[in-house]
């Protein structure tokens, strides 16, 4: 490999991480925004295969020996909906709404 080529395709990597670093927060707003047709997106069905891996519920208390105990959608870091908002949109499952209630083994503290 020459200096040259060494060069450009370094160039390339960086261009590539900094177009990467760029696109993020529109993909984040682009998240963010789906919540506003959160309540025309279908509800996550507990037995979809993607919520029983994640071990999903509608209502968290049924996970009380796998959970915190106030953890539920509501104060999740990746629940996109609002708290007052009976389902809203869900990170972890894109293009599904989630019960504010409900709960699954992703959950993480939204920060206050
Ligand atoms: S990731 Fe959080 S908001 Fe999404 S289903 Fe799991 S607990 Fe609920």
């Amino acid at each position: 490999m020459t200096d040259n080529s060494f060069r450009n395709d370094r160039r390339r990597l960086l261009r590539g991480a900094l177009m990467g670093a760029a696109a993020a927060p529109i993909g984040y707003m682009g998240v963010r925004g789906s919540n506003a047709l959160a309540q025309d997106m279908p509800k996550l069905a507990e037995d979809d295969p993607q919520a029983i891996a994640l071990n999903y519920v509608h209502d968290a208390t049924e996970k009380d020996d796998m959970r915190e105990s106030d953890a539920v959608c509501a104060n999740c870091r990746l629940y996109l909906g609002s708290r007052d908002d009976e389902w809203g949109g869900c990170t972890a499952f894109p293009g599904k709404a989630v019960n504010t209630n409900g709960w699954c083994s992703a959950w993480v503290r939204a920060s206050s």
